[in-house]
C-alpha cells in the first residue's frame, strides 16, 4: 500500500518487470472456459474458468490493492457479491444492518436471507443503538456509509470497535465512495462490498460486484464459495472493469467537485426543501466524513415541495437522464420511490425518509456549467 492510489489503479506491482503477454499494456481477455494440462497432476495454475480466469484474477488483485485487503473476489453483479458473502452465515445467525440501504440489499435480506433462517435487526447505525442490538447469536454488522439514498453517515472506526469487542464481522458497502475516497478495511472493517457496476466500472456499460476482505479465514471460505456457486465475473466484463478503474481517481475528483456545485445550486431553489449531501457543512455526517474519508463523493439526494414537482423534474430533464443506477460518467437522476426502492415496503421507505418528493442524483463528469444550466432550465419550467 506504499504507492498512491492513482498509481495502483493503473499498475499491479507484482507483475511489473515482466513482459508476459507480449508486453501488451492492456491486459488480455482470456476468453476461455478451460485450460490444457501439461500432464496428470500438473496445472498451468488455471483449470476451469468458474474457479479462476487470468483476466478476472488480474482485476481481483487490482481491487485488492486499492482496498488494502488480503484477497478480493470479482462477481457478476453487486447483488451476486452480497449473496455470496451471506453464504458465510447459517440458520439462526443474527445480523445487524443499517435500515437505509440500497433497495436490492433490503430485498435480499428480507426475502431470501430470512427464508434461509437468518435473523435481522435494522437500525440507524449513525445512532448509538448498535451495541444495544448485539445478541448472543449476532454474527455481523452490515453498513453503507453514506447510505443509499438518504446519505446517512456512520462512524466506521467506532462501529469496528463494537464489532471487535463482540467478535462480529463488520461489512461495509463502499459503493458510493470507492477506495479512492474511503478505505473501510483501514478503519477496522473486515469485509468491503462493491457494486462494481457503479464508480469502479464507471461508464454505465457493464455490471460487476466485489468482495474484499482483510481476514484470511473469510478469504479462504469465499474462495471455496465462489468456485462452488459460480457467479464469478466473466473475462470480458473483467476487462471492462480493469479499464474503468484506470481513470477512477480523475473521475471521482471531477464528479465530486461537480456534486458540491449542484448541492449549492439546489439550496438556492425555493422548490427544494432539503439537500442531503455530506459535503455540506450542515450535514450531520460532515465531521465524521472529514475524519474517515478523503472526499464527499458524487451522490446527493434532495426533497422538493411536492410530488408533482418531483415528477415534473423527472419529465423535464434532457441531458441529465432519468434512470436507475449511479457512478457512471453521465449524470443520472433517480426516483427511489418507484425505482431503486420500489420493493421496500412503503412504511419502511417513509421511516427511512424516502418520500414521493425525494430525488437522488448521481453526478457525472460533464462540465459543471452545463449541468447547472440544465437544472436551472428544469426548475424554471416547473415554476410555470
Ligand atoms: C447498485 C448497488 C448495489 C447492487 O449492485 P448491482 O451491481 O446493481 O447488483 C449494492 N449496493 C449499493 C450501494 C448499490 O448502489
Amino acid at each position: 500500500m506504499s504507492r498512491g492510489i492513482n498509481t495502483r489503479c493503473l499498475h499491479l506491482e507484482e507483475t511489473e518487470g515482466k513482459t508476459d503477454n507480449y508486453g501488451a499494456l492492456s491486459f488480455p481477455i482470456y476468453q476461455t472456459a478451460t485450460y490444457a494440462h501439461p500432464g496428470v497432476g500438473q496445472s498451468t495454475g488455471y483449470d476451469y474458468s468458474r474457479l479462476q480466469n487470468p483476466t478476472r484474477e488480474h482485476l481481483e488483485k487490482i481491487v485488492c490493492s486499492l482496498e488494502g485487503g488480503v484477497d478480493a473476489f470479482a462477481l457478476s453483479t453487486g447483488m451476486a457479491a452480497i449473496t455470496l458473502l451471506f453464504e458465510l452465515f447459517k440458520p439462526g445467525d443474527h445480523i445487524i444492518t443499517e435500515s437505509d440501504l440500497y433497495g436490492g440489499s433490503i430485498r435480499l435480506f428480507d426475502n431470501v436471507s430470512v427464508k434461509n433462517g437468518l435473523i435481522f435487526t435494522h437500525l440507524n447505525c449513525s445512532s448509538d443503538d448498535v451495541e444495544v442490538a448485539v445478541r448472543e447469536n449476532t454474527r455481523a454488522i452490515y453498513l453503507e456509509t453514506p447510505t443509499n439514498p438518504m446519505m446517512n453517515v456512520s462512524d466506521i472506526s467506532k462501529i469496528a470497535s463494537i464489532a471487535r469487542k463482540h467478535d462480529l464481522i463488520l461489512i461495509v458497502d463502499n459503493t458510493f465512495l470507492t477506495p479512492y475516497f474511503q478505505n473501510p478495511l483501514q478503519l477496522g472493517a473486515d469485509v468491503v462490498i462493491h457494486s462494481g457496476t457503479k464508480f469502479l466500472g464507471g461508464h454505465n456499460d457493464t455490471l460487476a460486484g466485489f468482495i474484499v476482505t482483510s481476514n484470511e479465514t473469510i478469504a479462504e471460505k469465499l474462495r471455496f464459495l465462489i468456485k462452488t456457486t459460480g457467479s464469478g465475473l466473466a473475462p470480458f466484463d473483467s476487462w471492462l472493469l480493469i479499464r474503468g478503474i484506470k481513470t477512477l481517481g480523475i473521475r471521482m475528483e471531477r464528479a465530486a467537485s461537480n456534486a458540491i456545485r449542484i448541492a449549492e445550486f439546489l439550496k438556492t431553489r425555493k422548490e427544494v426543501t432539503k439537500v442531503f449531501y455530506p459535503g455540506l457543512p450542515e450535514h450531520p455526517g460532515y465531521e465524521i466524513m472529514k475524519k474517515q474519508s478523503k472526499g464527499f463523493g458524487a451522490m446527493l439526494t434532495f426533497n422538493v415541495d411536492s410530488r408533482e414537482h418531483a415528477l415534473k423534474i423527472l419529465s423535464e430533464v434532457k441531458m441529465i437522464k432519468f434512470a436507475e443506477s449511479l457512478g457512471g460518467t453521465e449524470t443520472l437522476i433517480t426516483y427511489p420511490t418507484t425505482q431503486t426502492h420500489a420493493d421496500v415496503p412503503e412504511e419502511v421507505r417513509l421511516r427511512n425518509g424516502i418520500t414521493p418528493c425525494t430525488l437522488r442524483v448521481s453526478v457525472g463528469i460533464e462540465d459543471p456549467e452545463d449541468l447547472i444550466a440544465e437544472l436551472k432550465d428544469v426548475f424554471e419550467k416547473i415554476g410555470d
